[in-house]
């Protein structure tokens, strides 16, 4: 990606609160009891998603995901700062080593969009860019790791010739089998995927594996998948992990709904998480019973195949919980 582009693609972006009302048509008299004016987690949303949101509607499943509201400013006091040990886990400042075999790399602090319940919306990031060589050292002295996962923020915020150069380092260390790439930015900008960047997946010599973040199936259209699909045609699998959000997709028709698009377009639906008890999300939650119930009842309606793994991370853990 460009800089002209990733220029451009800032300035189509909605961060003014009262910009992205007004072009939704919602009263701004009524905002001043609903939004939360200003946040260090800011507002922003590309405009093309906000294109998605149905015009006058508060409760509108992808406004929901992305407009600060009072809610995050509620008391509650069992959603934290650092809600699944991510700081303990820290090898170095951007490398992360919880699971046997894989480590995470926070590539970025940079995302094409905020998404309200993200649990690393308050993680120390490192405030200067500065390159990977501490984490690389990490990674090619530690022959138990055979796949490294890019997260962030958004590992595709960064440019191809970043990514290019990390791909670059990370396929000459010769233990590492797979990269698994985490990213959010296809729902929004899905001519991120473009000629450059699947070019540096195309020359991996290491099984990449692709993670998409999508909640709801009205962040899906068919410009998405095809983006995508460029990725498929390069012999890359694509999962998927999803939130399961109070008043977003916590209802079993939209649940069957968003699996059955996935395995429709090839996407395997991979994990349903659990919220994350993250400081100021806790207006997003589902319990855990009524979550298990929905997937019970999800599971009538699908093959095996289309149905994530219901999880919850709890810190400290060798693995994810599994709820279902
Ligand atoms: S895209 Fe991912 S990392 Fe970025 S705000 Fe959303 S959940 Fe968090």
């Amino acid at each position: 990606m460009s800089i002209l582009l990733w220029r451009q693609i800032q300035r189509e972006n909605f961060t003014d609160w009262k910009k992205l009302l007004t072009y939704l048509e919602l009263d701004l008299t009524a905002a001043e009891s609903i939004v939360l004016q200003s946040s260090k987690f800011p507002l922003n949303i590309p405009k093309r998603l906000a294109q998605k949101i149905d015009r006058g509607n508060w409760e509108d499943p992808i406004l929901c995901q992305f407009l600060p509201t009072l809610k995050e400013q509620e008391p509650s006091p069992l959603f934290v700062l650092n809600p699944i040990g991510d700081e303990e886990s820290r090898k170095t400042s951007k490398l992360l080593h919880k699971y046997h075999g894989r480590a995470l790399l926070v590539c970025t602090s940079a995302c094409a969009m905020h998404c309200r319940f993200c649990f690393r919306q308050h993680f120390p990031y490192e405030t200067e860019v500065k390159p990977f060589d501490k984490e690389l050292e990490e990674i090619a002295k530690d022959p138990s790791l055979n796949e490294i996962i890019l997260s962030g923020g958004d590992p595709l915020s960064m440019s191809n010739a970043q990514l290019e150069r990390l791909f670059n380092d990370l396929g000459a260390i010769s233990h590492l089998k797979k990269i698994r790439f985490h990213t959010r930015f296809p729902m929004g900008i899905p001519e991120r995927i473009d000629e450059e960047f699947l070019q540096i997946l195309k020359s991996c010599p290491k099984q990449v594996i692709f993670i998409v973040h999508c909640n709801h199936p009205k962040e899906f259209d068919a410009d998405v998948f095809q983006s995508l699909k460029k990725v498929q045609k390069l012999g890359i699998p694509i999962l998927t992990q999803s939130v399961l959000l109070k008043g977003i997709n916590d209802d079993v028709a939209t649940l069957q709904e968003l699996f059955s698009l996935l395995v429709d377009n090839g996407i395997l639906p991979y994990y349903l998480h659990q919220l994350d008890r993250v400081q100021g999300a806790a207006h997003f939650e589902v319990s855990e019973a009524k979550g298990l119930e929905l997937m019970q009842q999800v599971a009538t309606l699908l093959p095996g195949y289309a149905l994530p793994k219901y999880v919850r991370e709890i810190a400290g853990e060798p693995m994810k919980t599994p709820v279902f």
